[in-house]
């Protein structure tokens, strides 16, 4: 367990609506924070997490031979990423770090307003590592077939 200070920001939901608050990690870009469907949070620190230069080299591999931008690439490697970690609970899940948390109410991850609340606010957290006991149990030929079905999931959409 960390503890992070974590900003308070402010959200409304693209899809339905919905006012609430999350929490941020403000600043640079790591750690990672996660938020799950659920609402558990999870860090990734990539210079601790074995997975990150793993996840890498997969995505590297499965794109190889197609034009893929390198902030395609970064989104396709976020998305493999989320994919390792483990569930917080069973039918929980993490989505990619580059996608909003999902709203309370209908699971959205569009917004409409996302910003820090006025005056600021922070609030202390200790959050666990994530962990990736699933992914780790997986043969390489497996992990391989992950990362070639999120290159077709994701860059398809975008081609
Ligand atoms: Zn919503």
């Amino acid at each position: 367990m960390k503890t992070f200070k974590l900003q308070v920001f402010a959200n409304r939901c693209g899809n339905c609506g919905l006012e609430f608050e999350s929490l941020v990690l403000p600043g640079d870009y790591e750690p990672i924070l996660y938020v799950s469907r659920a609402g558990v949070m999870r860090y990734l620190d990539p210079d601790e997490d074995p997975v990150w230069t793993e996840t890498k080299g997969l995505i590297k591999a499965a794109i190889k031979g197609r034009r893929v931008s390198e902030s395609s690439e970064a989104e396709l490697f976020h998305h493999l990423l989320a994919r390792t970690i483990d569930a917080p609970a069973e039918g929980d899940s993490f989505a990619s770090a580059w996608e909003k948390p999902p709203c309370p109410r209908c699971g959205g991850t569009t917004r409409t307003y996302f910003g820090p609340v006025d005056p600021p606010r922070f609030k202390e957290v200790s959050i666990a590592p994530v962990t990736h006991k699933r992914w780790e149990s997986l043969p390489p030929a497996e992990k391989a077939a992950e990362a070639e079905r999120v290159v077709q999931e994701k860059l398809d959409l975008h081609q």
